[in-house]
């Protein structure tokens, strides 16, 4: 969970300010995926309303009340045209969800934060320790290979080292 380089240096890398970002999403609330939120205070969050709504995981807090934000009952596809679609994908916790996006060039890669944990829990369809509910896992762990099949889409899994190291980082890009 050692981030090289910090997503302010990124952005400014890249010419972007926190305030020309609209709109974000986090996969769900564990400290390590929402450490940035308040980087953007004015851009809109969009968030499971069952993430938003369960209570203080690991007793930390979370978002800011007064945080722009878009809680979401289900899949949402973000800006209308199928490029990015956020994908429920509860179990991991209550509000759990996925990313699939559609590129030009590359295709269909479904970011899948802590949906599985480790390729080896996708491989054998293991539920991860620690995950809130198992069915959902379980029911979740097939919508996202439903997706996948249908799409022809990489799965990319956000703690798994191996794949991980083999992916490209800012500033260089998938088109
Ligand atoms: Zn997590």
């Amino acid at each position: 969970m050692e981030a090289a380089k910090k997503l302010s240096a990124q952005l400014a890398e890249l010419g972007v300010k926190p305030e020309d970002i609209k709109a974000m999403a986090v996969s769900h609330t564990h400290p390590d995926h929402i450490g940035n939120v308040e980087m953007f205070p004015n851009t809109m969050l969009y968030v499971q309303k069952a993430e938003y709504d369960w209570p203080q995981p690991l007793g930390l807090g979370r978002f800011k009340p007064e945080h722009p934000v878009t809680k979401l009952e289900g899949d949402k596809d973000v800006f209308g045209d199928g490029s990015l679609t956020l994908i429920s994908t509860p179990g991991h916790t209550p509000g759990h969800q996925s990313l699939l996006v559609k590129l030009p060039k590359t295709g269909a890669i479904l970011l899948s934060g802590d949906a599985v944990h480790f390729k080896e829990n996708w491989d054998n369809r293991r539920i991860p320790s620690g995950n809130t509910d198992q069915s959902a896992t379980v029911a979740s762990m097939q919508k996202m290979a439903d997706i996948l099949a249908k799409e022809h889409g990489q799965l990319w899994i956000n703690h798994d080292k191996a794949q991980s190291a083999t992916l490209k980082y800012s500033p260089a890009f998938y088109e």
